[in-house]
């Protein structure tokens, strides 16, 4: 084999591997949006077939053997060419370490956990769920030993989502975030002025809030010929290619910031996807490098720039031009303070900017637990009640507002959730580093989000997987990650909105 011909079988193995992915990523989002509900067996069936040939495409000797030629060769690569060799021996060595039948037999049991933890969410039935999570973990820690041997287990599967994250760097940012966010809250509560968000609850007419999500899509600069919108329960972004993303939302008619929002922070994961370079197209380096990363983008424009006065001041004409009768009377400033009223509560995803990352943290602690044997299975709820109520001072009603809430552990992702805690605080510093080049308050008042998407094309979405998330973040920020950007921000902006005194 020469080194010619061994790079056009990798683009190849690439291609095919894209084209598994495309087709299961449709037929998800068919599965998501808009297939009938009695369709699923069929698709069951397909994705059956697609994924074992999806495993056997890549996890069988010959593609040892190319990434092999190819390592033993490098001198002679192109540097994306050596990075798709080191991302594709990574995600080798991955998943051929798993014996197929357990492999297979690992996404049995998710898909069964997933439909028993909606039933078991809907009737508020903990103990019918928590045998899955018994069984998810023990697979899991089982897995986590095949991939590194020596390593904790729960710390391979944050490596899985952010590369080089580790228990003892969460830790460290946790309590930082604990220090300065739970005094916060204190103060807010105990010497904040109050702020009325009633008018954000009243009808707003769900043909009125589709075009509030075109308009706010335009504004985000996003190319609707490369992008569509569609409806779902748990909105999310997919990417089939540079060229093809999809976002997703799902409207309230009693509540208009929830889609709102969910648009601006999908639309910001979609950004990302739409800019990255050309030439990565189709091979394993075309998508975002991280979750970590990726929430950075999307809480980025949720927060910094859709909960900023500057974007409200930009947007509300068109707002009140949509809903005059709900809002007519309630001006830019009242909007702006109303959508960033804080107040702890149980629901991380209706949770405000200065609560989430509390949210994060309780899911992480019981993680921990679960990882290390410290815990029961079936002392979940009990342990969730009790961390609810010191970080977010709440008390938990039933299992459906705690421990049943979130979809992630049925679907087999543990080690996820704190990559949105790191992501939202790795925007702080991405912000930071953003405005010794861009004032952002005039860039909003420009008219649309252009410049700024322009950055950060320039400093992250064009590289996709070129860099692990620690070197791109460098490269973006010329120095290493700090919560300090994060913890300044929350104090300065929550210390503003509620009028606290600033000693
Ligand atoms: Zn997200």
């Amino acid at each position: 084999m020469t080194v010619k011909e061994a790079i056009s079988e990798l683009t190849l193995l690439q291609k095919k591997m894209h084209a598994l992915g495309h087709a299961t990523g449709m037929i998800y989002l068919d599965s998501v949006t808009t297939a009938p509900v009695g369709t699923a067996e069929g698709r069951g069936e397909t994705m059956g077939i697609l994924s074992s040939m999806g495993y056997e495409l890549f996890a069988n000797p010959a593609t040892e053997k190319l990434l092999k030629f190819l390592r033993e060769h490098e001198d002679e690569l192109t540097e994306q060419q050596k990075r798709e060799v080191v991302v594709l021996t990574r995600e080798y060595e991955r998943t051929s370490k798993i014996p197929q039948d357990e492999y297979v037999a690992f996404r049995v049991l998710v898909n069964e956990a997933q439909s028993v933890w909606h039933k078991a969410k809907d009737q508020d039935d903990f103990p019918a769920f928590a045998p899955y999570i018994e069984k998810i973990v023990a697979t899991l820690k089982k897995f986590a030993a095949y991939y590194k041997p020596d390593e904790e287990p729960y710390n391979v599967w944050l490596d899985q989502y952010e590369r080089g994250l580790t228990m003892s760097t969460l830790d460290e940012f946790f309590a930082v975030l604990k220090e300065t966010i739970v005094p916060l809250i204190h103060r807010i509560k105990n010497e904040g002025r109050q702020i009325d968000d009633s008018f954000l609850h009243g009808h707003f007419p769900i043909e009125k809030q589709r075009e509030f999500s075109d308009y706010l899509m335009e504004v985000m600069a996003i190319d609707r010929s490369h992008c569509g919108i569609g409806e779902t329960e748990h909105p999310f972004t997919i990417d089939f290619n540079k060229r093809d993303v999809r976002i997703t939302t799902k409207y309230h008619e009693d509540n208009l910031v929830s889609s709102m929002f969910s648009v601006i922070h999908e639309g910001g994961h979609a950004l990302y996807e739409l800019g990255k370079g050309d030439e990565l197209m189709y091979t394993c380096l075309d998508s975002g490098i991280s979750m970590g990363i990726h929430e950075s983008q999307s809480r980025f424009f949720e927060n910094i720039v859709g909960r900023s006065e500057a974007f409200v001041n930009l947007i509300y004409p068109k707002v009140q031009e949509l809903f005059p009768e709900q809002l007519g009377n309630i001006d830019a400033h009242q909007f702006y303070l109303a959508i960033n009223k804080s107040e702890p509560s149980l629901i991380r995803i209706d949770a405000d900017e200065l609560t989430y990352c509390l949210h994060v943290m309780v899911r992480y602690e019981i993680e921990k637990m679960l990882f290390s044997g410290d815990v029961d299975v079936y002392e979940l709820p009990d342990m969730w009640g009790r961390l609810m109520k010191e970080y977010l001072g709440v008390d938990v009603p039933n299992d459906k507002s705690g421990v049943l809430q979130d979809s992630h552990w049925s679907g087999g992702s543990f080690g996820y959730f704190p990559s949105y805690a790191i992501g939202t605080a790795y925007a702080a510093q991405i912000t930071h580093r953003m405005e010794q080049d861009l004032n952002i308050d005039s860039e909003i008042a420009s008219g649309n989000l252009k410049g700024i998407v322009n950055w950060l094309e320039e400093h992250i979405y064009k590289y996709g997987s070129m860099y692990d998330p620690a070197d791109l973040f460098f490269r973006c920020c010329g120095e290493k990650f700090d919560p300090k950007y994060f913890t300044d921000y929350l104090t300065k902006k929550f210390t503003k909105i509620y009028d606290l005194n600033q000693g």
